[in-house]
């Protein structure tokens, strides 16, 4: 089927357009710049730049992808979780157009959209191999590290079978990174800086912690702790605070690169150390990577490195897809029309907190 994505959960306008798991167009606009000098994302700024920017995507997109509206097959929309009211842009301009085209209109969840992008065809073949999608639609896990979202999923089947194995108990990686940048000096978005900066600094001259990694958090297989899949990055981010203050109090200079790649090596252990305790206790032999600190250099190193000693099928969308974006949309869209799954008709709302065991409204 041909179907068109429409999200709007944070700062990025996206409107994708996939024909069954290939892509024919992703559009993506954002409001990035108009936050920089906030040091984070300010929800009315991005709103209004959704709104701006919806029409002229969607045409763009259309354009691109040498579609007319009359040959889509079904329209999907992001309906949480994310901010409200940019959340209730791209829903009210889904709504409109599903409206005015008769067409059906699937409400999808955008963290499982974000596992739904590895079902197009140029994430499978990032996972070098061409059964990709039936082992990606069965027993498949996902590690999603973003600016909103630190989780690790069960996807048993991405039309209706999610479970949430671990989140974060506080900041997500993605904002780890940004309020680290700030305390090091560095730029808005922080996870870039922080690369950046780890480059020529080494790993291993601090120390910093590794959240809920303590034995009363973790527990054992047969008797898990609490938090065994969980993460908590704000000691970490008071750690490194800590050190900076110590050393500025002293009129020392900041070594930016040590920290930089220090705090990047903490967080990269924990993530896919977490990432694959949970996949080797779930049955799990095919991990998805995906957010927008799925850029991180560190990360994609350790990742690959653990999953291949662990024997797990490794799949990293490309960069463009990892980020949010309106193909992901589009793509779970897809599975959902081919599942059979019921649309979600036009009475429902965006909803800022929707549980990702929600994979669709109404389904
Ligand atoms: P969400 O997807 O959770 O709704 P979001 O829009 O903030 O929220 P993304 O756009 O997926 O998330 O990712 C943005 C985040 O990714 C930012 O926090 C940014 O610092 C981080 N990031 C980007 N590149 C890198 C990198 N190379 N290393 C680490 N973090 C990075
Ligand atoms: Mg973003
Ligand atoms: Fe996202």
């Amino acid at each position: 089927p041909i179907v068109l994505g429409i999200e709007s959960s944070c700062d990025e306008t996206g409107i994708g357009i996939v024909a069954g798991r290939r892509l024919l167009t992703n559009t993506v606009s954002t409001s990035m710049d108009e936050h920089a000098r906030f040091g984070g994302v300010i929800p009315e700024i991005a709103s209004r730049a959704h709104l701006e920017a919806m029409i002229p995507a969607l045409d763009a997109a259309l354009d691109e992808a040498g579609v007319g509206m009359d040959e889509v097959d079904a329209i999907a929309v992001t309906s949480g979780p994310g901010l409200s009211g940019a959340l209730m842009v791209g829903v009210s301009a889904a709504k409109a157009l599903a409206v005015a085209t008769g067409k059906p209109l699937y409400a999808v969840n955008h963290l499982v959209a974000h596992v739904g992008v590895g079902l197009l065809e140029d994430s499978a073949s990032a996972a070098g191999d061409t059964e990709s999608e039936a082992s990606l639609l069965s027993g498949l896990g996902a590690l999603l590290v973003s600016g909103g979202h630190t989780e690790i999923l069960k996807v048993s089947d991405i039309s209706g079978d999610v479970t949430l194995l671990g989140s974060t108990l506080d900041d997500a990686a993605g904002e780890a990174y940004d309020k680290v940048a700030r305390v090091l000096g560095l730029s808005y978005p922080g996870g870039p800086a922080i690369d950046r900066a780890a480059a020529s600094g080494d790993p291993r001259a601090f120390t910093f912690p590794r959240g809920l990694t303590a034995a009363k958090y973790m527990g054992t297989v047969q008797d898990p702790g609490s938090h065994r899949y969980d993460f908590s990055f704000s000691g970490l981010k008071t750690a490194v605070a800590r050190v900076v203050e110590g050393l500025e109090a002293h009129d020392e200079p900041v070594p930016v690169a040590d920290i930089a790649a220090s705090f990047q090596e903490a967080v990269a252990d924990v993530v896919t150390s977490k990432a694959m305790l949970a996949c080797t206790e779930n049955g799990i032999d095919t991990l998805l990577l995906g957010g927008g600190v799925a850029a991180n250099s560190r990360l994609r190193q350790l990742v690959s490195k653990r999953c291949s000693e662990h024997g797990i099928r490794l799949v990293v969308p490309k960069l463009s897809l990892c980020t949010d974006n309106g193909a992901m949309v589009a793509a779970l869209g897809a599975r959902l029309v081919q599942s059979g799954v019921a649309p979600s008709g036009l009475d429902f709302t965006a909803d800022p907190s929707l549980p990702v065991t929600t994979v669709s409204i109404g389904s």
